[in-house]
């Protein structure tokens, strides 16, 4: 297991130094399992300023297809042979196809009826209630037998800088035989990983990185708790992965509300900083992948400049795939450290 870094310095003449010769320093990260690569740059405080949460959401429930009042009407449902009943329904929280669908089987969870909730009020129980909701779904794609029932992914997108044109909180659920580009990267070199070292690279990364602790946040269950080494988002992401399991459908309910325990305590910590918004995706193996672990990556999504609507990704990110991230990630997990304290 190789964190490998590569440190850089640029020289400049500094105004605000009177023009005296000033170093900055850089640093480039990769990834210990697909050698992706990541700077670590552009450094300033982890600080933003939330915009005025009632503006922003005022009027949005009356267009909102996802509003208790219009659910049941407006959005699609299922043919029989996929789901008999048309949505999956639990309580207050509805599963239905997507009407823009990334893949065969695509559907929204709805997580309630409540319009807009607070990053620091989505109670841990809810989470894992959607989860549930969306494991019921890909239950039923599994029992067709289908060819797409390889990858069961939950993505979630909350609020608009993460990319969420809906403020209603709600997950995109999809089963699919076609694993996404960094998924499928990882899945490739974790194959790889144990076919030279005869061990599994999660399971020597779980050890690796609670043994050296610089990015240990604690355990909850069987699912350990990270900053990511070579972060994807520009304030770092939170790294979660399941000892023992392999694909997401062999997450337990214990499991399910262990994992939202832990987002709660992320979604808290990086709310102290001023991000209201986040991306969080399953990176989830085949059942026999035994390569592989279940994993998921959080990272929050802020703008660069609220006013212009700058967001955090510009052209390196977007089109050389080389992420930036405005702290050291061992910094970052020093701030996230207090949410994450009393587990082991
Ligand atoms: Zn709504």
């Amino acid at each position: 297991m190789i964190f490998k870094s590569v440190q850089k310095e640029t020289v400049i003449l500094n105004p605000a130094k009177n023009m005296a010769s000033t170093a900055i320093p850089s640093e480039i990260r990769m990834d210990p399992l697909t050698r992706r690569s990541a700077r670590i740059c552009h450094f300033m405080k982890l600080k933003w300023e939330k915009p005025d949460f009632e503006k922003l959401v005022a009027g949005t429930a009356e267009r909102c297809p996802f509003c208790p009042d219009k659910i049941m009407k407006i959005t699609p449902c299922f043919p029989k042979e996929i789901v008999p009943e048309g949505r999956i329904v639990s309580d207050d929280m509805v599963l239905f196809p997507n009407l823009a669908p990334y893949d065969s089987f695509s559907a929204v969870a709805v997580m309630g009826s409540r319009h807009y909730i607070p990053m620091t009020e989505i109670a841990p129980e809810r989470i894992a209630k959607a989860f549930g909701l969306a494991m019921a779904f890909f239950r039923r794609i599994r029992s067709l037998g289908h060819a797409e029932s390889v990858y069961p992914i939950i993505n979630w997108n909350y609020m608009p800088p993460s990319g969420s044109s809906i403020i209603h909180p709600h997950l995109q659920v999809f089963s699919t035989s076609s694993a996404p580009n960094l998924m499928r990267m990882e899945l490739e070199a974790a194959k790889v990983y144990m076919e030279v070292n005869k061990s599994n690279y999660w399971d020597d990364f779980v050890k690796a990185e609670t043994e050296s602790g610089e990015r240990y946040l604690g355990k909850i269950g069987r699912t350990s708790w990270f900053t990511g080494y070579a972060p994807m988002g520009v304030a770092g992401d939170v790294l979660a992965v399941v000892n023992d399991v392999r694909c997401t459908s062999q997450l337990s309910d214990k499991d399910l509300s262990d994992i939202a325990a832990g987002l709660t305590r992320a979604m808290a910590a990086y709310d102290k900083m001023g991000i209201y918004s986040f991306n969080m995706n399953f990176f989830t193996g085949a059942e026999s992948d035994d390569y592989t672990r279940f994993h998921l990556l959080f990272s929050p999504r802020t703008f660069f400049n609220q006013a212009l609507g700058t967001p955090d990704v510009g052209a390196l990110q977007h089109l050389f795939t080389e992420t930036v991230c405005m702290a050291f990630p061992e910094e970052i997990k020093k701030m996230l450290e207090p949410e994450f304290a009393g587990l082991s």
